[in-house]
């Protein structure tokens, strides 16, 4: 699904003071000229011009809060730069001031990794925007780092193709910022991560120095994988200033099913069952909880005949898309199912699992913990989770759903203070208990670094460590994100 506009409403109608417009980019107000207060923001003004320093606290305040709620506090100044030539020298400047950087693009990380945690430079990629022309032969274009996938798509789109990684966030969440934490997203299932997407990178490294392999072939090889190494770094080795990314051909046709099943074990069989029956391009799940908010909040009707403790979402794309998902649908048995084709039926059965975020977040400062379990501990891990999180409070709730194919669950918690961390330390024990993974696609950022070493080991974060060492000795970039703090 690209470009949908029903996310273009939804994600303005987001909960408090987030500033998300008709089109869905944040557009922070410009209207004041920023004071620009202290000697490290006078040379920065001498970079970007002083419209592009922001001092005011008003101004700078939807660059200081996450799109959760639940992290963020005052930056020493935000610095909107426009070029990789600007974001150089800033990065020299503020090496010279020792001034931490905290790299921000489209601010709808979930993990607390994009905004500062106690007085850093707030620097936003946002106005590195340009996207190239599509390269029809080679299948890629070149986006700047702050382009959103939404632009991406679009232009793919325009000649013919498509981009592979499609998240509910696309109008919003640039590019630097998915290369950043390594995004999944709905087709994770066919096309694999961002990583999967790179085929060049340029960044701005902790002492300003600039590397570019933007041009590289896609089978060229030789020396370390420096663009393997900034996918899923989360700011802290290098500022993503520019991507290359792989196209792949557009899929003319389409057909979504969504499927009722009575529980987690009976969603991870169908998908098994269709996965051998057909190519996948999507395959998620949502339980009753979660599609009670979205109703109730976006007055959808009732998707199937009857009611179920759970829903399976799937897409299949290419030729013969309906009769292959249809086949596939009736080898397995399945009755309770709501086939789309045409777009606007296929966006409807999509707007009930890609609302989710908006919905629970319209209820409270959600704790968002993304976590991976291997499928066959998925039901285990379901059973267990609920119960687990009621524990601790009776106001909790726990609303969980996810990219099923990959065993992705986002394990919501409502009810608990911002600072409260008795219930993510409980839910990410159990996690690493079944032999999944803490972190799955929103990266690690500031809210999961304490647990990191429940489920990587001594040695990988020794390894990590030397690297962050190498590339960026004075802590420059994004401190407190991703790292464990050292014993
Ligand atoms: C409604 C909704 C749905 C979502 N669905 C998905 C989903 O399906 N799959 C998924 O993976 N995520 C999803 N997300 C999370 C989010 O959209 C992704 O993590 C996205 O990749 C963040 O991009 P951003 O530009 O907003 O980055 P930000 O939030 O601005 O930053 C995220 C991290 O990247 C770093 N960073 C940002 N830009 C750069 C840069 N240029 N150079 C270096 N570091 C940088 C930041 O320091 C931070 O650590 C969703 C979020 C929302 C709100």
């Amino acid at each position: 699904m690209t470009g949908s506009g029903i996310n273009d409403v939804l994600l303005s109608r987001t909960r408090n003071a987030r500033v998300l417009h008709e089109s869905g980019i944040r557009r922070p107000p410009l209207g004041k000229t920023s004071r620009v207060a202290d000697e490290l923001g006078n040379e920065l003004a001498e970079v970007v011009g002083a419209a592009h320093v922001l001092t005011d606290p008003d101004t700078r305040a939807d660059y200081e809060t996450d799109w959760t709620g639940r992290f963020g506090a005052p930056s020493r100044l935000v610095v909107r730069p426009a070029t990789t030539h600007e974001v150089s020298a800033i990065v020299r400047i503020c090496a010279r001031h020792r001034a931490p950087i905290v790299p921000q693009g489209g601010n709808t990380g979930l993990v607390g990794g994009g905004v500062p945690r106690s007085g850093q430079v707030l620097l936003s990629l946002r106005r590195l925007a340009a996207v190239s022309a599509v390269d029809p032969i080679g299948r890629r274009l070149v986006a700047g780092a702050g382009a959103t996938l939404a632009a991406v798509q679009r232009a793919a789109s325009a000649a013919g193709l498509e981009f592979a990684v499609d998240l509910a966030s696309r109008d919003s969440a640039t590019v630097g910022g998915m290369v950043a934490t390594n995004a999944g997203g709905i087709r994770v299932i066919r096309y694999g991560t961002m990583r999967a997407q790179l085929l060049g990178i340029e960044a701005v490294l902790a002492d300003g120095s600039v590397v570019s392999r933007l041009s590289a072939p896609a089978h060229g090889n030789g020396g370390y994988d420096l663009i393997g190494l900034l996918a899923g770094s989360e700011g802290t080795l290098g500022v993503i200033t520019r991507v290359a990314l792989r196209l792949v051909p557009a899929e003319t046709e389409r057909a979504v099913a969504l499927i009722g099943v009575d529980s987690t074990a009976a969603a991870v069989r169908i998908a098994t069952g269709l996965r051998g029956l057909t190519v996948i391009d999507a395959l998620e799940i949502f339980y009753a909880d979660g599609l009670a908010l979205v109703r109730a909040r976006s007055g959808l009707r009732r998707p199937l005949e009857s009611e179920w403790a759970a829903y399976v979402l799937a897409e299949v794309a290419g030729a013969g898309a309906e009769m292959r998902l249809g086949s596939a649908l009736a080898a397995l048995g399945l009755d309770d199912v709501a086939l789309a084709v045409a777009p606007d039926d296929r966006r409807r059965l999509w707007s009930y699992r890609e609302t989710l975020t908006e919905a629970i977040a319209a209820e409270g400062v959600p704790h968002k913990l993304d976590v991976a379990l291997p499928l066959d501990q998925l039901s285990a891990f379901v059973a267990a989770v609920v119960p687990l999180v009621a524990s601790y409070s009776a106001a909790a709730r726990c609303v969980l759903f996810g990219h099923l194919g990959v065993g992705n669950l986002h394990v919501n918690v409502l009810g608990f203070a911002k600072d409260d961390r008795r219930v993510d330390d409980a839910v990410l024990r159990l996690v690493a208990d079944l032999g999944g993974s803490i972190g799955a696609e929103h990266g690690i950022g500031a809210a999961k670094r304490d647990w990191l070493r429940l489920t990587r080991s001594a040695e990988d974060i020794t390894a990590m460590r030397s690297i962050k060492r190498a590339l960026d000795p004075h802590e420059l970039l994004n401190p407190g994100v991703l790292l464990p703090p050292a014993d």
